[in-house]
This record gives structure tokens, sequence and C-alpha cells, in this order.
């Protein structure tokens, strides 16, 4: 079976009495098992299902959580610059605080340098080499507090009147002693704390007992200090001093203590001369108990976040005293540490899982279509394949339709032929002498032309009935072939004193007289067609291939031109006139219609003036296999 006709019988059992019109039908029932499977999956990948949705879903997570965590890392950084920020102004205001104290246990150690007390121009001598305005920024003065003792105010004041005879003590109170400021420098700035009395205010008087008591540096509660003129919040920052020196005890520090060593402070300066605000991204507010002393957290400042990113509250003791430090971040913090970064990350990611989805809808959408397009296409297929089943249908119908005219035709056309030939003989035979050469010639030519109709209605007949009769198919020897061509062709091998030889040959498939039939047209046709005066050599040999042998007859005659070798094999086509060779072209249509009903093909291997092969590939025995494989091993 050739590969078509091969095809067209698949096709025939795939549609057999279905009449599939539908596509739910082709799809159910003419598609094979495998291809069923494969559209399905195609069908499958075709749809958004859960592996999309379960990749965008994972995107999405994937997304929020950088989101998250990139937010979460901002917003650690910036904890971690407002917890370094707020760690730094709490020890910048307390090393500032250090330093302060330095200087005036610096005065104290002044003091007991000159022997236990101080004049008033020892203690400007002491001040101006502190150099405030420069080294401690903030300080109002630094100045000197002596302890009065009752009963001691007199001599106190006369002598401080030896130096400033206007010197005096202010305002009264009910303490028994005084603890007036005998001197403050730069004196110009603080001239209304001249003579001032701790003990005339509560604050002042505490912090200065507290600090006579304990021997250490200590501060006042918030307080307006008299040389303030805005009023703000101030405190005093004391250190004691003793007749001979620091005392160890609380009652010797009582009897020995001498006085104060002071600096009065507005705590606005203070902050200002500490703190750089400029830099700080920080605002502070600074309190004593429920007094505020310092307030940066004041809607007129420009840089005041009224909603912190931040906020702490630490609580430091100070001299005495518990500082409380609010602090919060500033506008420029929430500038220069809100990053972007999360919100691109949340919307670059959404970004990309949109894309995601539009690509995969896509995806599936371009898949239906393809799938659509296929089911069309294979429809199309389907129709036209029944369009040509049915044209090949029609085809075999008018083919046998034309053997079956070509047989009755040549097998009736016999007869009158055979009467035309005979009487024009009995013609000529009984009335030849009566009649001219002219009329003897035209009747010679008649006998002839009828002879040659003869010849091809005869072979007109054989060539049809090859597809007439039905033949029997057996195993047989091309041996018995080749010798029954050569005996019917022993004139002919005599005449041109031609030498035919064949191989041992094989046991095949077929039909015994027709392939005799073969080996004779081939063989003949090697005898025959030969340059004048050449002496024929034909050889048959037989090759074995895939399902069966390739037998090929070789000849040493004029050859065929390669433009020639399909067309010699159709009916009636002749390469030569009847005065060079004599034949009726139906020779090798003949065998090739014996060499196609056996499923084999037939062809030429030829050059002009080189000899020609002619070869036919014919089936394998079936039942006497084994008596070509000593041939096989033979021939190997
Ligand atoms: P016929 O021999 O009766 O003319 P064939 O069908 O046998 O018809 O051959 C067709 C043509 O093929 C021949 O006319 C001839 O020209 C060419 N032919 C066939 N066999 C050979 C051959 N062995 N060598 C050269 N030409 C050949």
């Amino acid at each position: 079976m050739t590969s078509l006709s091969r095809v067209f019988s698949g096709f025939r059992i795939s549609r057999q009495g279905k009449g599939a019109e539908t596509d739910a039908e082709l799809d159910s029932v003419d598609l094979p098992e495998e291809v069923r499977c494969e559209k399905a999956t195609f069908e499958r990948a075709g749809r958004l299902h859960r592996v999309h949705w379960a990749v965008i879903a994972l995107s999405l997570v994937i997304t929020l959580a950088a989101w998250q965590y990139s937010g979460e890392l901002v917003e650690r950084r910036a904890a971690d610059r407002f917890a370094r920020y707020s760690t730094q102004i709490v020890e910048m205001i307390t090393e500032r605080m250090g330093r302060y104290e330095d200087a005036l246990w610096g005065g104290a150690a002044a003091i007991y340098a000159k022997g236990g007390d101080i004049s008033h121009s020892d203690w400007k001598v002491y001040a101006d080499s502190l150099r405030i305005g420069a080294k401690y920024p903030g300080i109002n003065g630094i100045g000197v507090v002596h302890y009065v003792a009752p009963g001691k105010l007199d001599a106190y004041m006369q002598a401080q009147r030896k130096e400033r005879p206007d010197y005096r003590i202010h305002p009264p109170h009910r303490e028994s002693d005084n603890l007036p400021i005998s001197y403050i420098e730069p004196v110009a700035a603080n001239r209304p704390a001249v003579g001032l009395d701790m003990a005339h205010e509560r604050n002042r008087y505490t912090a200065a007992l507290k600090a006579r008591d304990t021997g250490r540096a200590q501060i006042t509660g918030p307080i307006v200090l008299v040389q303030d003129s805005e009023r703000t919040p101030g405190f005093l920052f004391y250190a004691p001093f003793y007749t001979g020196g620091l005392p160890e005890n609380g009652p010797a520090r009582q009897a020995r203590f001498a006085g104060l060593v002071y600096a009065p402070f507005i705590v606005k300066r203070l902050m200002a001369g500490t703190l750089q605000k400029d830099k700080r991204e920080i605002s502070v507010k600074i309190s004593d108990g429920e007094a505020v002393l310092y307030n940066e957290h004041v809607a007129a400042d420009t840089d005041y976040d009224a909603d912190p990113m931040f906020r702490q509250t630490v609580s430091v003791p100070m001299y005495g005293r518990n500082w409380s430090f609010e602090i919060i971040t500033a506008k420029s913090f929430r500038d220069n540490y809100t990053s972007s970064q999360p919100t691109l990350i949340l919307v670059g990611g959404i970004l990309i899982d949109v894309l995601l989805i539009v690509l995969f809808v896509s995806f599936s959408r371009t898949n239906r279509r393809a799938i659509g397009f296929a089911g069309r296409m294979s429809r199309n297929a389907d129709e036209k394949a029944v369009e040509l089943e049915k044209m090949v249908g029609n085809l075999a119908a008018s083919n046998e339709e034309l053997e079956r005219f070509a047989y009755v035709a040549s097998h009736d056309l016999q007869e009158p032929l055979r009467m035309v030939r005979s009487f024009t003989v009995l013609l000529r035979d009984r009335y030849g002498d009566r009649l001219d050469d002219d009329a003897r010639n035209y009747m010679k030519i008649s006998i002839d032309s009828a002879e040659r109709m003869q010849e091809l209605v005869s072979d007109l007949l054989q060539y049809a009935r090859m597809g007439e009769d039905a033949q029997q198919v057996t195993n047989i020897g091309l041996d018995e072939a080749f010798d029954y061509a050569v005996e019917n062709l022993s004139d002919a091998i005599r005449d041109s004193g031609a030498t035919v030889t064949s191989d041992k040959l094989p046991v095949i498939r077929g039909n015994a007289s027709r392939m005799a039939r073969v080996m004779q047209n081939l063989i003949g046709n090697g005898l025959k067609y030969q340059a004048k005066g050449a002496t024929p050599t034909v050889h048959v040999s037989a090759e074995k291939c895939d399902g069966g042998w390739i037998v090929s007859v070789q000849d040493n005659g004029i050859g065929i031109a390669p433009e020639y070798h399909e067309q010699v094999l159709q009916p009636f086509r002749r390469l030569h006139n009847m005065t060079e060779y004599s034949g009726t072209g139906m020779g090798l249509a003949i065998c090739r219609k014996i060499v196609l009903s056996f499923g084999g093909e037939i062809w030429v291997d030829s050059e002009e003036g080189k000899g020609s092969t002619f070869c036919f590939s014919v089936p394998e025995a079936v039942a006497d296999a084994a008596e070509n494989a000593n041939l096989e091993t033979s021939d190997a």
C-alpha cells in the first residue's frame, strides 16, 4: 500500500459511519486518545488556573513582605538615629554642666589658695582668667557668696565696705544667718545681684544649705535671676568652700562653712551656648519638676513637629535636682529619615503583579485562540480529506470504467480485425494475380496494418486484463519465471547470438505467469534495443531489501536518456518508430501494472549508449522464508 493510500485507508477507518459534524463530536469521537489528551493539556494550559494564581499570590506576598521589611528597616534606622541624638543631647548638657562645676571648684581652690578667703580684686583676677565669654558660653558670671553667721553681719559689712563703701545686702528676710553675694564678675552684667542675700528666697537658700551639708556642687530649683530683664527661667550653681579645706562629715561642714562659689545661669542662654540647634534635627524640653526650664516644643519654632516621628523622656539627676528631658524629632528629622523606598517597593511590586496578570491573561487568550485556530484548521483538513477521498473514489471508479472499456473494446475489436485480416489475405491469395502491382501493394499494407492493429489490441487487452481478473498470489520461484521467459525468447536469443544469464534468484510472493511476463518483457527489451550488429548481453540478479527483494535486469543496449525514464513506463510511450524497433509501447506499462499489483515499484537506471538496468521490487515469500535464508547468506 502506498503512503497515500495508507493515509486514505486510515482516514476511512476514523470516519467510518460517524458522519461527525459538530465540534463536540469531532472532539470526542474522531480524535485519537493521545491527541485528545494533548488537546486537553493545551486547553488546560490555555486557562488561568491555580498555578498562575499561586504565582501572582506569591509575588504579592513577596511584595508586601519586602514593603514591610523595608519600612521596618527605614524605621529602625531612624529610631537608632533618634536614640543616638537623644543620648548625645543629654550628654552634651551633662558634660557642659561638668565643665561649669570645674570652674566653680576652681574658684573654691583659688579661695583656699588665698588662705580661706579672697578679696574682691583677687576674685576679679580669677574670674578674668576663666575667660567666661569665650570658654563658658551660657554662664552669666561667677561670684562668691559668703556665709555670715548670726551676729557676724557687722564685721562682714565693715570688711566689704572697705573696698566698696556703697555695698549693701538685700533684700531683708527672716533667716538668722546671711548668704550675700559678695562678688560677681563680670560685675557690669550682674550689678543687681551684688549684695543679694541667698537666704531671702527658699530655692536659693535650700540649695545653699544642701551644698554646705553635702560638700558637693548643687543647683537651685528654677528661679528668675535678678539680672535677667526678660525674667526667663534660670538657676544658680553652687560649690561650697570651708575654713581650713573640705571637712569630712556633715557637722564639721556646718561648723566650718565659709561660703559658696556660685554661677547664675539663664537656661535659655545656657542652651544657646551648648546646643547648636541648627544641626540637631530634634527638639528638647527640659523641666525641673513642674517648672519648665527650657522649651523648644513651640509652634513658633519652624522646625517644630506637632506630630513627631519619635518621642522620648529621660530623667537625669542634675546636682541635687532631677531634670526631665523630653526629646522629640523635628521636621528636619522627618525630611531626612523618611524614605520613599518602601513605597517604591510596594508600587513597583504591585505594578509587576499587574503586569504578570496581564501577561498571563494575554498568554491564555493567545493559547485559546491558537487552540481554536488549530481546531478550525483540523476541521478544514478533515473536510478537505473527505473531498479528496471522494475524488479518489471517483477517480478509481472512472479508471475502472476506462479499463473495462479498454478490455471490452479490445476484446470485441479482435474478431472483426481477425476477419479483416483473414479476408484480405484470402483476397490476396485468390485474386492477387489478377490485380496490378499497386493493388497488390495496397493489399499488403492493409494486411500489415491489420496485423499491427491486432498486436496493439492484444497488448491493450493484456494490459486491461491485468486489472480485470483476480490473480492467484503464491510463493513463486523467480528462477522458474526466468527460465520460462528465456524459453519463450529462445528464437530471438538464438538469432541475435545473445547471452542471457542470471544469478540464483529468490522465491518471492506473487503470480507465476505474471512474473514470467515481467521477466520476458524486460529481457525481451534488453535483446531488442541494441545497436545494429551488437551482441546482446542480459543479466538478471536480485538483492534483498527491507521486506522484499529488488530484481534487476541489466542489458548492454542503447540505453535511455534520463528525461525519458518515467515516460517509458506509461502505456503506448515509445522512443523509436517502427522502422527502427518494432513494438507497441505497452510492454513496460504492463510490467509496471503487474509490479504495482504486488505492492512493488519499478524504475530504470540508464544513460544513452551505456545500457539499461530495469529494477523492480517484489515482496518476500511468506511460508518459504527459510528457503531464501540460504540465498541471503550466499549473497552476502
Ligand atoms: P515496446 O518495446 O513495445 O516499444 P515498451 O513499453 O517495452 O514498448 O518500451 C517502451 C519504450 O521504451 C521502447 O519503445 C523503447 O524506446 C524504450 N525501451 C524499453 N526497454 C528498453 C531497453 N532495454 N533499452 C533501451 N530502450 C528501451
